[in-house]
């Protein structure tokens, strides 16, 4: 391993790589997570109409305080057959339609209504509980703008200005592969030497909350024929992850094959802990990442270098990996020579987010990792990094 890359410049590398997928059209039921391929823009004004905000009762501003007399009643979806004339109210429901004529609806709770008339004690302001047409949004502006994420605040948006399909990009494909002599499928009596196979979910899991469609492929065992087959069976795919072979043992075979399969290893070795032995390589427009097999080290690689390219092929915006900023909990001692993602757990306090990285920080400390909820990125340098420190870190999705 020649020179370890810095992570910025690891991932600088692997977004230049990156060619963004074609679009496809879905339904917005079916659009959740997806990314948004053109700007969406509205059908319609919204609100389509001046709408109530409350309860009350529609009137014209100058005719209060006064008596006056209730000459419609006004539900949602049934705007009255006439206009308010001078004098008059109109009682309506929150999201009726303010009937030509009237500017303010005065809630409910401020009057006294009897005798079909409503009592008006104070002056009503022009506007007030009147949302205006078009306040939310114009007709043929964007809503949503392309590169955005599509998540149940977009998803209500784009129901909302009448849009019932959307311009998403192609899911990526993403063939994942274990190898490893060692590794057996959970559910099978484990033999003298043998472990259960973890990165297959483990990656499975991470790269479909990126939006990708995911095929584990059967795990291989360290033999040169497997890997070839296998390999490159998973080189047809828009994005090829193996998980393990790719450190200097004799029994590591990832790289050497892939690269006799015709992929260009753009890079070997981040400046990165958990994970120094990542490979990174593309053939055509197929990206590979080459993943250590220790869980933890496949955990930390797919949720920092593997999710921002998945995020950047379907042209996201923000591909990441997005760091939000917290407060250490205790101490840590920093990597001299490696950036270090520690698992923490993010506590929610008065002065911010606290984060307290969970007892166990080795690379195959899977269950450990299991207690956490956020990667802590420790730079790295000499000495420790204290207690009450401000750091960044990343939210496990
Ligand atoms: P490797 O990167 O192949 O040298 O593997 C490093 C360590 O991770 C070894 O202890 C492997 O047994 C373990 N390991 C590799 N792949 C997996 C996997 N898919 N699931 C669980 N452990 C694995
Ligand atoms: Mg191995």
């Amino acid at each position: 391993m020649a020179e370890l890359l810095s992570l910025e410049e690891a991932l600088k590398r692997i977004l230049e790589r990156v060619t963004p997928l074609g679009p496809e059209t879905v339904t917005l039921a079916a659009s959740a997570g997806r990314v948004l391929g053109e700007d969406a823009r509205s059908v319609v004004d919204l609100p389509p109409f001046p709408s109530s905000a409350m309860d009350g009762f529609a009137v014209r501003s100058a005719d209060t305080p006064g008596r006056l007399p209730v000459v419609a009643r006004i539900a949602a979806g049934v705007p009255a057959a006439r206009a308010l004339e001078l004098g008059e109210a109109m009682a309506i429901a929150t999201g009726g339609v303010v009937p030509v004529g009237a500017d303010a609806v005065v809630p409910l709770e401020y009057v006294v209504e009897d005798d079909n008339k409503v009592e008006i004690p104070a002056n009503v302001v022009h506007g007030d509980n009147v949302r205006p047409r078009g306040g939310d949004v114009a007709a043929g502006e964007v809503v949503v703008p392309r590169g955005s994420r599509l998540r149940a605040a977009q998803i209500g948006a784009l129901a909302a200005a009448g849009l019932d399909r959307v311009v998403v990009a192609r899911r990526p494909r993403v063939a994942v592969l274990s190898t490893g002599t060692e590794l057996r499928t959970p559910g099978q009596p484990l033999e003298p030497g043998e472990v259960y196979e973890a990165n297959g979910v483990l990656l499975a899991t991470a790269f479909a909350s990126a939006g990708a469609d995911v095929d584990v492929l059967p795990v291989v065992s360290d033999n040169e024929s497997s890997h070839r087959a296998a390999l490159e069976g998973g080189l047809e795919a828009d994005v090829l992850v193996t998980s393990g072979g790719v450190s200097v043992g004799p029994h590591d075979l990832v790289r050497r094959i892939l690269g006799e399969l015709g992929v260009e290893e753009i890079f070997w070795g981040v400046a990165v802990k958990p994970g120094k032995p990542l490979a990174f390589g593309a053939r055509g427009s197929t990206l590979v990442f080459g993943l250590p097999g220790n869980p933890v080290s496949s955990l930390v690689g797919a949720e920092v270098f593997v999710r921002p390219a998945l995020l950047a092929l379907q042209g996201a915006s923000v591909p990441g990996p997005v760091f939000s900023e917290g407060r250490l909990a205790t101490a840590v001692r920093r990597n001299a020579h490696r950036d270090e993602f520690l698992r923490a757990r993010s506590i929610a306090s008065e002065n911010g987010v606290l984060l307290d990285p969970v007892l166990g920080q080795e690379s195959h400390m899977i269950a450990r990792a299991a207690a956490a909820d956020a990667l802590v990125l420790a730079p790295r340098g000499e000495g420790q990094l204290g207690a009450g420190e401000t750091v960044r870190y990343l939210l496990l999705a």
